[in-house]
């Protein structure tokens, strides 16, 4: 079986993750989202929230999956038996930063590989980010352009 883990903080989930995971549901027989809890971290909605805005956003796919995990991704990917990192580029400095993390993947998994793939984002979608969002809603903008309609505050 072809399984991708696509990790990240989804705080909140917005259309330009949806879009990811939907153009890569034809790539893979199983997409986990895997929300990554650092406990430093301070975040704007709990993990059952983010949990719930993703599997309902999702309800129409029978082969994506949520989780939660602590710790590195590849250790959750060890776990979980998934040799696929799936992750969206939206622009040079994400391609930088996610350049960096992928090939320290590949140092840290030389015994079984683990490989990264990359979608582009589409172009409509390519300003949205989860910050932008937490910042809208903070000020009572009109978030709900950005987030899937599960998403609501
Ligand atoms: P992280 O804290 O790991 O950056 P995010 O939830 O912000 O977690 O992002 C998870 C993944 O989704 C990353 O690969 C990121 O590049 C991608 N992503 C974030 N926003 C968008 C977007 N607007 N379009 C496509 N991919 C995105």
């Amino acid at each position: 079986m072809r399984v991708a883990v696509f990790p990240g903080s989804f705080d909140p989930i917005t259309i330009g993750h949806f879009d990811i995971v939907e153009r890569a549901v034809p790539l893979f027989d199983k997409i986990i989202i895997a929300i990554g809890q650092n406990s430093q971290k301070k975040y704007m909605f709990s993990l059952e929230q983010r949990k719930e805005f993703i599997k309902n956003s999702f309800k129409q796919f029978p082969n994506v999956e949520v989780d939660s995990f602590e710790g590195l991704t590849i250790d959750y990917c060890r776990s979980r038996g998934v040799n696929f990192i799936l992750r969206g580029l939206r622009n040079p400095s994400d391609f930088e930063f996610e350049k960096a993390i992928a090939q320290t993947n590949r140092e840290l998994t030389q015994d079984n590989k683990i490989e990264t793939i990359f979608l582009l984002t589409s172009a409509s979608k390519a300003f949205i980010s989860s910050s932008i969002v937490r910042e809208i809603i903070t000020f009572g903008g009109n978030y709900e352009l950005l987030v899937p309609d599960a998403v609501r505050v």
